[in-house]
């Protein structure tokens, strides 16, 4: 059997990630690792256990309570928190403040380290997050880091929730999307950067479709005698 083939996708908040991810997994035939669920699914689980977002701290001695597991529902990919598949419940906006601040602990990150480097060693993997490229996967054989202007991320976020039914201002997406750039760029473990070998791409100007070709593109070009 041949080695696995690792694709890397990293860039802030609301760049397409999540969405081009899914897709090229699912016209490869590749698994897709979302790393965002796994942080939020530990910050969904800091909430419910009362802990504020203030001691987020408390989270690191309850690790041990916590499993995550990724689950594929035809080719959909669930994420499962001890046993309970909290796919849609960890998409809201509190929750991504939580996730947020439980990605700044270390341990934390330790934590989903195994998980995440465990799928990519079994299988063709589009994994997308914030140091996938640096530190989960430094050797994936694809790393593109996909980025779009502030406005443009917190317009496609804002449609996005409006879509959910969820009651939000464009404002306030605004401002928790460049709260979180700030967090996610500025932490001491795994900061937000582009690894030295990523191919940089900015989606600002470009439709989903466009974004995707590109993409296909990019990967073509990197695994030419594999795939
Ligand atoms: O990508 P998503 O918005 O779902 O990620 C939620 C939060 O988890 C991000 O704001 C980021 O702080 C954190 N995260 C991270 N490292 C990853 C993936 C997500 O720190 N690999």
């Amino acid at each position: 059997m041949r080695t696995p083939i690792n694709v890397a996708i990293d860039g802030p908040s609301g760049a397409g990630k999540s969405t081009m991810a899914r897709l090229l997994a699912q016209q490869l035939g590749f698994v897709y690792v979302d790393t965002g669920a796994m942080y939020r699914s530990i910050g969904l689980y800091a909430k419910r256990a009362g802990i504020g977002l203030e001691e987020i701290e408390a989270i690191v001695p309850r690790l041990p309570e916590i499993t995550i597991q990724l689950r594929y529902t035809d080719g959909v990919q669930h994420i499962f928190l001890n046993g309970e598949d909290v796919s849609e419940e960890i998409r809201t906006e509190i929750i991504s403040r939580y996730a947020s601040a439980v990605s700044t602990l270390a341990p934390v990150r330790e934590y989903l380290l195994e998980l995440q480097r465990g799928l990519a060693r079994d299988h063709d993997v589009i994994m997308d997050g914030r140091d996938i490229g640096t530190v989960v996967l430094p050797n994936a054989q694809v790393k593109i880091f996909l980025t779009a202007s502030a406005e443009e991320r917190a317009r496609r976020r804002y449609q996005e929730l409006l879509e959910k039914g969820q009651a939000v201002e464009y404002d306030q997406v605004y401002q928790d999307l460049l709260a979180r750039d700030e967090k996610d760029t500025s932490r001491a473990a795994a900061p937000l950067k582009p690894a030295a070998d990523a191919v940089q791409l900015n989606s600002t100007a470009y439709t989903l479709e466009e974004t995707l070709e590109r993409m296909k593109t990019i990967i073509g070009e990197k695994t030419q005698n594999v795939l």
